[in-house]
């Protein structure tokens, strides 16, 4: 099970953010998964390419790294809930298909927030515990119309362990992260910025990196770096920047 997320400006990385995330897959492998899977955003909607298997099978079948776009994220899924199969491979989508997610880690109180979103007349595709999150991105979105404070909110209502990470059409340039009990990294570049599991996945890309800490959440643009604590307050994120040496 593994993350990762590149959003770049155009012309600023050494191979396509699509490549880049695919290459980072493939690295993040020995961590183990039972499938996998990748988001970009192209125009008003998410794209999503998954299924289960393995990477490079996927890669011939389906074209993981052909994924256009500079906003883009993968992942490599250890199925906890839902059996591994395509329909349940992250990145998991809410009902209008503008925001999509993936995750590591446990979402304990998905039932609960199913049954609700459920009542409201969300449809669910999968089996996962993590689908619940999009669902409930979209319903707080609607309640305040602003992308973070909803994705901000759906963090404060979920219980478990996440590295979580959202990207939607409504706000291309960004990557939104969360974090508690499964690792997470920021990688630092000139004109893009990396969000993963570990270093081995981007350490080919930057070596200035941001490990993310339990309880921080917030977002990255190619260009800029958003990080909150569980208080709500603006964290000085430039303070935990070190460079790998190995
Ligand atoms: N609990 C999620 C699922 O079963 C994520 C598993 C993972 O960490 O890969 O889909």
């Amino acid at each position: 099970c593994g993350i990762i997320g590149v959003i770049a400006l155009p012309g600023k990385t050494p191979y396509s953010p699509g490549v880049m995330v695919y290459r980072g897959l493939l690295r993040l492998e020995y961590r183990g998964y039972d499938s996998a899977g990748v988001a970009s955003i192209v125009g008003e909607h998410v794209r999503v390419l998954k299924g289960k298997g393995r990477i490079i099978d996927l890669e011939r079948r389906i074209g993981l790294s052909s994924i256009e776009g500079l906003t883009v994220i993968g992942h490599t899924r250890w199925a906890t809930h839902g059996t591994p199969s395509d329909r349940n491979a992250h990145p998991h989508i809410d009902c209008s298909g503008r925001i999509a997610v993936i995750h590591n880690g446990i979402i304990q109180n998905f039932r609960e927030l199913k049954k609700i979103l459920v009542e409201k007349g969300h449809v669910f595709r999968s089996d996962t515990d993590t689908e619940v999150f999009p669902h409930l991105v979209e319903e707080l979105y609607r309640d305040t119309n602003n992308l973070f404070e909803a994705f901000r909110k759906a963090v404060e209502m979920i219980d478990g362990s996440y590295a979580l990470i959202m990207i939607s059409s409504i706000e291309p340039d960004k990557i939104f992260f969360a974090k508690k009990d499964s690792p997470l990294i920021i990688g630092l570049g000139i004109g893009f910025n990396i969000l993963a599991s570990d270093i081995p996945a981007i350490l080919e890309y930057t070596r200035r990196i941001i490990t993310v800490r339990d309880g921080w959440l917030g977002y990255v643009t190619p260009t800029s770096i958003h990080i909150e604590d569980i208080r709500g307050g603006v964290v000085d994120w430039r303070r935990y920047i070190r460079v790998v040496e190995w």
